[in-house]
């Protein structure tokens, strides 16, 4: 089909993708005057993987307005983390009560299907027009300024349209880092995930009831448990490529395997009924050479994405969302759209995401464990509960990470 060109429109901000980072920014952005279009290949409600939220999502979530929402919707409450010994030895839960105040220390473990829509539903009401079933098939660019995009709506002529800034929201699909040959693996860390639903797994009682549990297996894999509602639990594993594929590289196959060397997981699915098919991910994590550019910026797991351990995924889609619209607006508001002050954020947010990676590593250090590592530094125990709830960014954690350098070698540089 050709584009037609003679029609463009034009906008303020155009968001590839309507995930919760796209929409989050396109939120923001939108009440505070500008004209935002939001594209989504896919039509909402569609599914996702990524349950789990972490409560320093709490912020952004309130200035959304999506806390009433929240409150009134049947996604079981999360107010812990616990991890299972491969020998069934449980952790004392990690309370977020510890370090946080009572309202703030709950979250959710959210179905994203519902969640997702939400958070468009959201940006709609606020003003966002939003095109489901649309594809950003290129970004469009005038020597280094990006100009635009060039949008396939399904079964229709591709079109362009014009804009002051695009924000590739685009998730694990980076429509700009692919165009522009900018993704890369992160050294030190390649994983890969299968996982399914069930019905009727076991479930905790009273605040423990709707708790991320971690089953750890001896070889460095680990399970997700993660309750949602309707009885269903989501069930996942995270291990390396080489351990997971050595027999079979079939996921239904895989996924059944290591259920079943899993006692601690057994134990809680022994009267669950498997509900879904199983899904997986044969390479998690990857990073981009530059986040942002002139006339573009990425966000939430369309710059980076490195492990699903910490469930930290949303937080930082949510959160990077909310940090570049506040560099968009500044950078519309002084007509300076330039790398340097659409990408201001990335500095405040590299940060964070440098302790969160520090973390993944000695978490897949054979020689490290977390009750060590309390064992030995008590005083530091807070700083972990302060990395489990994402409360990380514009925080000095420089005696946590060296108390932590003293158990585990840091990783390769970025
Ligand atoms: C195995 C696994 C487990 C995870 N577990 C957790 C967890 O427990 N907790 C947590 O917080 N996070 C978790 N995550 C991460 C979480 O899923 C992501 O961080 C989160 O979805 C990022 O949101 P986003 O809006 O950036 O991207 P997405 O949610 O992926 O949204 C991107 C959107 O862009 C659309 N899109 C893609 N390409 C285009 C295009 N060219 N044009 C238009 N639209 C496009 C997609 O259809 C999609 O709707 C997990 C991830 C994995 C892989």
């Amino acid at each position: 089909m050709t584009t037609d060109t003679t029609n463009t429109e034009s906008y303020d901000v155009v968001t590839a993708g309507g995930g919760p980072a796209g929409a989050t920014v396109a939120t923001f952005l939108q009440r505070q005057g500008y004209r935002c279009l939001v594209l989504e290949s896919t039509t909402f409600p569609r599914y996702h993987i990524g349950e789990s939220l972490i409560p320093n999502t709490f912020g952004t979530l309130d200035r959304l307005g999506l806390l009433p929402n929240l409150r009134e919707s049947s996604f079981p409450e999360k107010h812990s983390v616990r991890f299972v010994s491969p020998s069934g030895e449980e952790s004392d839960p990690f309370y977020f009560s510890e370090i946080m105040p009572d309202e703030e220390a709950r979250t959710w473990q959210v179905k994203r299907s519902e969640f997702d829509q939400l958070c468009v539903d959201n940006a709609r009401a606020s003003g966002v027009e939003v095109r489901m079933a649309t594809t950003v098939e290129e970004v469009l660019f005038e020597g280094d300024r990006c100009v635009g995009v060039r949008a396939q709506p399904r079964d229709e002529a591709p079109y362009e349209i014009r804009s002051k800034v695009v924000v590739d929201a685009s998730g694990a699909r980076t429509v700009i880092g692919s165009q522009l040959g900018l993704k890369q693996p992160v050294p030190g860390l390649n994983k890969a995930s299968i996982w399914s639903y069930y019905q009727g797994g076991k479930r905790l009682t009273g605040i423990d009831a709707g708790e991320t549990t971690i089953f750890m297996l001896p070889d460095g894999a680990w399970f997700w448990y993660i309750p949602l509602p309707d009885d269903i639990v989501s069930v996942g594993i995270v291990g390396s490529p080489e351990l997971l594929f050595a027999e079979s590289t079939d996921f239904e196959a895989v996924f059944q395997h290591e259920v079943e060397r899993c006692a601690p997981l057994l134990e809680r699915l022994s009267e669950a009924t498997r509900t879904e098919a199983v899904r997986g991910i044969r390479r998690l994590a990857y990073r981009n050479q530059q986040t942002a550019g002139n006339g573009w910026v990425m966000v939430g797991d369309a710059a980076t994405f490195l492990d699903p351990i910490y469930s930290s995924g949303l937080f930082l889609a949510l959160g990077s969302a909310e940090l570049a619209a506040n560099c968009i607006h500044q950078g519309l508001s002084t007509d300076d759209l330039s790398a340097d002050s659409l990408g201001a954020f990335a500095e405040m947010l590299g940060d964070g995401i440098e302790v969160i990676r520090r973390l993944i590593h000695a978490f897949y250090d054979p020689e490290f464990s977390f009750r060590k590592f309390v064992v030995k530094f008590p005083e530091h125990r807070a700083a972990l509960i302060d990395c489990l709830v994402g409360d990380v960014i514009e925080k000095d954690m420089g005696d946590f990470l060296g108390a932590l350098a003293e158990m585990t070698p840091p990783p390769p540089a970025w």
